[in-house]
């Protein structure tokens, strides 16, 4: 039980990485705080998470409202007295080109769903991270490695890029307080990301021609997060790690 006793928080905890992430810190002996909107799916992991270990503490929120991060950091204190890791998880796919009219419509959305609301829990948790020290993993995206050729995309390579980029500069400031970040950068995984995104086919139904011939489920990204938020990688800060089958080696 590596994560005994030990307070993790995780955003986007209602589905797919998340989720995953939820239930295998669970089965480590942590509590273990999901955030996300929807209900049933956060009923769903309180379950799951409840068979293996702790019930979880779970907190219906949309992370882009006004004051909704301050409750979520204000709850979890409350519960718990302190955070030990930080899982900055919560994302979304939305498209939109540079010549569409919706264009800066999608960007806010995007912004301050994959990025805006990640530097505010940041900010929000540092203190408890720092007393406890802690660490923080940053869930981005291989989009910031390829080429930006797909034009529906940018906005999403545009906001992982900067939230790769924001994990590093964090990794540099919090070190000399003892608080590691670190990023976990997924290729494509089997999620609900795509449905969410409005798009009626899941990620393994496009095809991907994955070098290795596979894509990946949530929990193989869940045990990457484990092993980096765990005391075995104490040296390890300001790092990416790049789970992908192969997908960058064809770029
Ligand atoms: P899912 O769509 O399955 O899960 C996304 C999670 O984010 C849900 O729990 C959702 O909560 C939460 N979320 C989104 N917006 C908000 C919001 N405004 N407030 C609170 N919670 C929110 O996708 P994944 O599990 O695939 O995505 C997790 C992360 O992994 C994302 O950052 C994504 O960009 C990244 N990623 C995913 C890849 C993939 O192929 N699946 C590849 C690379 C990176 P709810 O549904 O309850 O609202």
């Amino acid at each position: 039980m590596s994560f005994l006793d030990k307070v993790v928080l995780i955003t986007g905890g209602s589905s797919g990485i998340g989720a995953a992430t939820a239930v295998a810190f669970s089965r480590e002996g942590a509590n273990v705080v999901i955030v996300g909107r929807n209900e049933k799916k956060l009923n769903d992991v309180i379950e799951k998470c409840t068979v293996v270990g702790n019930k979880p503490l779970s907190i219906k929120a949309d992370i882009t409202h006004e004051g909704e991060a301050e409750r979520i950091v204000k709850e979890t204190i409350e519960a718990f007295q302190k955070i030990d890791v930080l899982v900055n998880n919560a994302g979304l796919v939305r498209f939109a080109k540079v010549l569409d009219s919706h264009v800066l419509e999608t960007y806010d959305l995007i912004m301050n769903t994959n990025l805006r609301s990640q530097i505010k829990l940041t900010h929000l948790a540092a203190p408890s991270l720092i007393e406890s020290k802690g660490n923080i993993i940053n869930v981005s995206s291989i989009a910031p490695k390829i080429k930006p050729s797909n034009p529906e995309m940018i906005l999403y390579g545009l906001s992982k890029t900067a939230f790769s980029y924001f994990s590093r500069a964090a990794a540099a400031e919090f070190a000399p307080h003892g608080v590691r970040v670190n990023t976990v950068s997924p290729g494509p995984v089997e999620t609900d990301i795509m449905y969410n995104a409005g798009v009626n086919k899941s990620v393994s139904d496009t095809d991907l021609k994955l070098p290795l011939g596979r894509i990946s489920q949530p929990e193989e990204i869940a045990d990457i997060i484990l092993y980096i938020a765990g005391d075995k990688a104490i040296a390890i800060t300001g790092s990416d790690h790049t789970i992908d089958n192969g997908f960058l080696l064809k770029f």
